[in-house]
């Protein structure tokens, strides 16, 4: 009988460390430094493919994201129609490049994919500087810059270079080439789908347009996978799913194939913008007091750091989707510096060392801590509710009076938080929030109290 006490007692120990609790937070947390070099190491094997809404650049790089997580590939065909919108036609590009009549490459999408104006139909052709100046594009306040532009739903072609290039541009004959092609063919995506405890699911999205460029949105892609690779080794309450869809028109499309599965959606993330060295920002769903809201606010207020909270805008990322009328999920965006708040956005400067792998690291972090409180909001009710218990008879109180802390180093002033909010009606965020104690010491102070038999849970 013993033995077999001990290997239940064995069995109970084992899946709580497989649980998303406290230990293994603690444990991500303090290996979030191996893990923001692992996901900065992907982003370099990511960043030299030419991405676009569709075509071959997204199914590579999905490809790349399979060999860490078990992806499933999705296609849809050009033409099909998503809400008001339709599937374009798929483009590719395999080279591109403007040559002087020297025959010199003076501009070249093998040293930078953002050179090419993304969606570029194919040009074969010999013309002056006028004319070519007409299918040029810079940004004279970034003049050392390669400013990144889409032509998606407008058929003509161009290139991108710097403004400081472009002045030294002088009257000749130039051979201008994209071998690129624009037909039929279809949108691809990828989702990872990790079943719960519960069919209640967390969203998480990041978008996998972009071409050369690191924070937007590069960040969102490794975070996302690494968020959904650590997921799948543990037992999680909640069903998770994570989408590496083309912005836009790659919500539109999972939103329209999926209605029926929306109803399962409590909380959404929207990752991008991830790996810069500014503070933390979260941007609130449409509602703005979602468990989302409260849960990420939390974790944001209870961290060491300075961060920034934003109301909804119906412009940004995904989220516009999302957060569309029809549908108003709870979905919200932690990012850092917010797109357009920082200078490198949008431009060849969003590089390899604009974003390093500690702020991905902390970012992740993050994410792991909003799960951790999102799985645990628990309600509880307390079942000696008549005046406090006696603490100390079970060994839950100092024995001698004075004494800062308690032989169990149990927060005591998070105890008389649990116990006297715990009327069935409080969750623990709430709390938590009421107490300006962190989420992990009023959940701790649950565990143990439960444990003791003075607590009981309700949902
Ligand atoms: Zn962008």
């Amino acid at each position: 009988i013993f033995t077999i006490l001990n290997s239940y007692i064995l069995v109970i120990n084992l899946k709580y460390e497989n649980n998303l609790d406290s230990e293994f937070y603690v444990d991500t947390i303090s290996n979030s430094q191996k893990f923001g070099n692992e996901m900065h190491e992907l982003m370099a094997k990511l960043f030299p493919i030419c991405r676009s809404i569709t075509g071959d650049g997204v199914r590579k790089s999905l490809s790349i994201l399979k060999n860490h997580i078990d992806l499933e590939i999705i296609e849809v065909k050009s033409g099909t129609q998503v809400f008001d919108w339709t599937i374009p036609k798929e483009w590719n590009i395999t080279d591109a490049y403007i040559k002087n009549s020297k025959g010199e490459k003076i501009v070249d999408f093998q040293k930078s994919n953002l050179h090419v104006l993304n969606y570029s139909i194919p040009i074969n052709n010999k013309m002056n500087l006028d004319k070519l100046k007409s299918h040029l594009f810079t940004n004279p306040n970034q003049p050392d810059l390669i400013p990144y532009l889409t032509t998606y739903y407008n058929e003509k072609w161009g290139f991108c270079l710097s403004h400081n290039q472009f002045l030294k541009l002088k009257e000749d004959e130039y051979e201008v080439f994209i071998d690129s092609t624009l037909e039929i063919g279809s949108l691809t995506y990828g989702e990872y789908f990790k079943k719960g405890k519960l069919d209640d699911e967390i969203v998480i999205t990041c978008y996998i347009c972009h071409p050369s460029m690191c924070n937007d949105n590069l960040s969102g892609t490794v975070i996302a996978t690494f968020l959904a690779k650590i997921l799948s080794n543990i037992e999680t309450r909640y069903s998770y799913r994570f989408l590496f869809i083309p912005e836009t028109i790659g919500a539109i499309t999972w939103l329209s194939k999926n209605e029926s599965k929306l109803k399962n959606i409590k909380h959404g993330l929207v990752i991008t913008c991830a790996g810069d060295s500014g503070n933390l920002t979260y941007k609130k769903s449409r509602k703005g007091d979602h468990e989302i809201d409260k849960a990420v606010q939390n974790v944001l207020k209870n961290s060491s750091s300075d961060y920034n909270i934003e109301d909804f805008f119906p412009s940004g990322s995904d989220e516009r989707q999302f957060c569309s009328p029809a549908f108003d999920l709870p979905f919200g965006s932690l990012m850092r510096t917010r797109y357009g708040k920082f200078s490198e956005y949008h431009t060849s400067a969003d590089n390899l060392n604009f974003v390093k792998a500690e702020f991905l690291a902390d970012t992740f972090s993050k994410y792991i801590e909003v799960f951790l409180v999102l799985e645990n909001n628990l309600k509880f009710k307390n079942l000696n509710p008549k005046c406090e218990p006696q603490l100390g008879k079970r060994g839950l109180y100092r024995l001698i009076g004075g004494q800062k802390d308690n032989d169990a180093g149990i927060d005591e002033l998070a105890l008389f938080w649990v116990l006297n909010q715990s009327d069935g009606k409080n969750s623990l965020l709430d709390i938590s929030n009421k107490s300006n104690l962190s989420f992990i010491k009023i959940k701790n102070s649950a565990d143990v109290l439960l444990k003791a038999n003075l607590l009981e849970m309700i949902n």
